[in-house]
């Protein structure tokens, strides 16, 4: 759907707060409030290192490859934005409110256009605890698929459990996540897909989930071809699966989608970005191809787990960031996955 007039249009969009979409007026206030602001946030010791994808106005910060601790100031997974004339859209928003000012403060260096959307791709805290500084700064909208309003910080959820880890984090990444840290949810959510115009680009949101997490989302900017994957693609360390939405099945076909897709540029959800999409899926296609294989097999000679586990090689895997903290606990879930479709199997 296109429209005249108006810059923005939306098609398969929802949206799930009240507000409306950014005034020019809200968009001056919220610039003007942000001038006048001088870090809410603990500040970050290292500042965040911003990449452009070449000859392109879209940029991108790498987090590094562990799990999020003090050492790394809880800067392990990859954002970008992509500047238009008639504003700013950014996807993800980094693992604590100190980041996500950061990352502002970064987009504040290229342009003065005020951000219009905050495109997530999925509700896990290292992509959203930095959605805090937008919502408060900015007058940008939160767009995420329709099941990250599952994740909520006054409940416990099924995938990754909102209120423990927000704990857990106060602790792990003091001070940059404290008492006021607060789980910031969707202005708008889609289903399936849906398409947002802004300023001559074209963003496509594409549902790729349940794969790592339940709302797994990827965006595509066009006319670039420059994909933003979100956690289904990961690079260089061992990802995250231990969580009751992961669905490995689903995840080897979003990677399939990807592949389809040939994006001429890819910016993972960890890791470092490819210019290949095939080099870029390779990875995390091979590390569930063999955790599924493996437990596969033990699943369908009714094997205990932890034989199985004690049985597989992991050397490939072994040295690689995230693996003692990551890779029981998804060869279990993959273990448990395996086990349900071998009963459906025998019982069909
Ligand atoms: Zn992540």
């Amino acid at each position: 759907m296109r429209r005249c007039g108006p810059k923005v249009a939306w098609a398969g969009a929802k949206r799930v707060s009240a507000g409306f979409f950014p005034l020019l007026v809200l968009a001056w206030v919220g610039y003007a409030a942000l001038a006048a602001d001088s870090a809410p946030y603990a500040p970050l010791p290292h500042p965040l290192v911003v990449e452009q994808v070449p000859g392109e106005p879209i940029y991108y910060t790498l987090g590094s490859s562990g799990v999020p601790n003090h050492d790394n100031e809880g800067n392990t997974s990859n954002a970008g934005f992509i500047v238009t004339a008639d504003g700013v859209v950014v996807f993800d928003a980094l693992g604590t409110p100190s980041l996500g000012w950061n990352l502002l403060q970064a987009i504040r260096k290229v342009t003065h256009e005020p951000v219009r959307y905050n495109v997530v791709s999925h509700y896990h805290a290292d992509h959203i605890y930095g959605l805090q500084a937008f919502k408060d700064h900015t007058s940008s909208l939160i767009v995420a698929q329709e099941r990250a309003t599952e994740y909520r910080e006054d409940e416990e959820t099924s995938g990754e459990r909102a209120v423990q880890r927000l704990d857990q984090r106060r602790q792990a990444l003091a001070p940059w996540v404290d008492a006021a840290t607060r789980v910031v949810p969707p202005d708008i959510t889609f289903t399936q897909q849906a398409t947002l115009y802004l300023g001559g680009k074209r963003f496509e949101l594409i549902y790729a989930g349940p794969a790592h997490s339940a709302s797994d989302s990827m965006m595509m900017v066009e006319p670039d071809r420059v994909l933003f994957a979100g956690d289904v693609v990961q690079n260089g360390r061992i990802p995250f699966m231990n969580a009751d939405d992961v669905d490995t099945a689903n995840w080897l076909r979003s990677l399939d989608k990807v592949e389809k897709l040939d994006p001429k540029f890819i910016i993972p959800g960890h890791g470092r970005p490819s210019s290949d999409a095939k080099d870029a899926i390779a990875f995390t296609r091979d590390y569930i191809t063999y955790v599924r294989a493996a437990m596969g097999t033990a699943a369908a000679d009714w094997a205990d787990f932890n034989a199985a586990y004690a049985q597989t090689d992991w050397s490939k895997y072994k040295n690689m960031p995230a693996f003692d903290a990551n890779n029981r606990g998804n060869a279990y879930r993959i273990f448990l996955e395996m086990e349900r479709s071998e009963f459906k199997t025998q019982n069909q």
